[in-house]
Parts: C-alpha cells; structure tokens; sequence
C-alpha cells in the first residue's frame, strides 16, 4: 500500500495545507490501482485533485464530522453531481450515522430533498469494508462528537505476498478503539494536536507524548504524526513523541509519500 498526504493540518486549513485528507492506494493481483480517500477536510478537494482524478476514487471514509476532516465532501458532491460525463453515482462514502444528513446541509443542490449523487454508508463497530484488495475495519475513538479510527489490511507493496497494516486514528485521545486500530501497524498515521503542558483537557485529541505511548504499546514499525494545528512548532511535537516510542517517526506534510 501507499499513503500519500493530501493535507494534514490540524482542526483548520493552514498556511501550508489544507485540513485533513489521506490518500490511500494499492494495486490488486491485475495491476489495478485501488484508491481509498480518507477524510476531506477543509480546502482538500483541490490538492487533492492533482493527485487523482475525482472519478478514479473507489471510496471515500470521513473518521468524524468536524469540518476540517469532512468540509470538502461538499465539493467532492458538486463535482460528482454537474462534471459533464462524471459517473459516481456508485462512490461509496463511509462514515458516521449523520453523514447523509450533514451532506445534504451542507451541499448546493437545487432539490433540498436530494442526497447528491454519493453513496451514504454508515460505519458499524468492528465490520469490515472492502475497497479492492483492502480490507477497512473502523472503530469507535474518543472525541466529542462519534469518531472512528480505521485499520486497513492490504498487500503488502514492499514483501511482494505478503500483507500489510494501516492504521489511522482520526480524532481521538487514548482509547481501547484506538488500541484495536493500532495493533500491530505497519504505518500508523496519528494526530498530535495538543501539547503537553498546554493543553490539560482530556478526551478531545492525543498529545505527541501519547501518540508515542500508544504507538509504542501497540508495537507500530512506523510513525506518521498529523494534524498539528498551524500554532504548533512540529519540532516540539516530535520531541514529545520519541520521548516514548522509539521507532521512526515522520511529521506529515502535503505531497509526502509513504510505501509499506
Ligand atoms: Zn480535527
Ligand atoms: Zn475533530
């Protein structure tokens, strides 16, 4: 599999990238390329863009509602419903109970009644979806509105025949779902917003401290770290994180791409 960073700055677009959307992909036993969108957060939909064709996306999985992690669904809708000779009436997009309902608040559509041309499915506990070769599995994590994280199982593109483990927290702090979705990953891609010190509440978002326990706990190879908001020095964060895991870790940034 491939990870590609569409955007990856933390709760808003910033300076330098977009909010949140991952771009995930693999190719089956024929050659075909796979691609699975994971979140389209504010200003997304452009980068994402010059990285695939809207129509070449096999399926779109949002990990919780916030805007910056599903704010650009709206242009992914627009684009799906009037691109002249856009076929994506079959795109499924996972994602929590209230998808369909915040899509159609949110979306241009002369029919207040229409859900646009996109496939509404909502996440259940534990139950895998297939995108391709890859398996999906969410699970619920801890942030103020129902969030999930996803473990995805798929060939693995460095030991040909062999499998691979993604793993993406979304938004959350320490949590059993996140201990699930971590176990044992190959890449776990996982937010960093708050910093130690600073940021005292908990059950809103990890610090790099505790992405690296956690990472660390669940014996991950390699490290990602994510949305950290514009007014966080990523140096720090990182810091944070190997204080407690002792593997690689990458900060994210757009365009940055990771083979497992
Ligand atoms: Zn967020
Ligand atoms: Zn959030």
């Amino acid at each position: 599999m491939r990870l590609t960073i569409v955007g990856c700055s933390g709760s808003l677009a910033g300076p330098a990238s977009s909010a949140s959307s991952y771009l995930l992909q693999t190719r089956d036993k024929v050659g075909r390329l796979w691609s699975l969108v994971l979140d389209l957060g504010s200003g997304a939909f452009g980068p994402l863009q010059t990285l695939i064709q809207p129509e070449a996306v096999d399926a779109v999985a949002l990990s919780h509602l916030h805007p910056d992690h599903c704010a650009d669904l709206t242009g992914l809708a627009v684009y799906a419903k009037y691109r002249p000779g856009a076929v994506m009436d079959t795109l499924p997009v996972y994602g929590p109970a209230d998808t369909a309902r915040q899509l159609k608040a949110m979306q241009y559509s002369a029919d207040p009644n229409s859900e646009g041309d996109l496939r509404v499915v909502p996440f259940q506990e534990g139950e895998p979806f297939q995108v391709g070769p890859m398996v999906a599995t969410p699970y619920r994590v801890l942030h103020p509105v129902e969030a999930w994280g996803l473990r995805v199982v798929g060939p693995n593109s460095v030991r040909p025949g062999r499998t691979s483990v993604f793993a993406f927290s979304g938004d959350t702090d320490e949590c059993p779902g996140l201990t699930k979705v971590a176990a044992g990953a190959d890449l776990l891609l996982i937010e960093a917003a708050f910093q130690e010190g600073r940021d005292a509440f908990r059950g809103v978002h990890l610090t790099g401290l505790r992405a690296g326990r956690v990472a660390s706990q669940a014996q991950a190879k390699r490290v990602v770290l994510t949305h950290l908001p514009p007014w966080n020095d990523p140096a720090d964060t990182l810091q944070e994180t190997e204080m407690a895991y002792a593997g690689p870790v990458h900060v994210a940034r757009p365009r940055a791409s990771y083979v497992f």
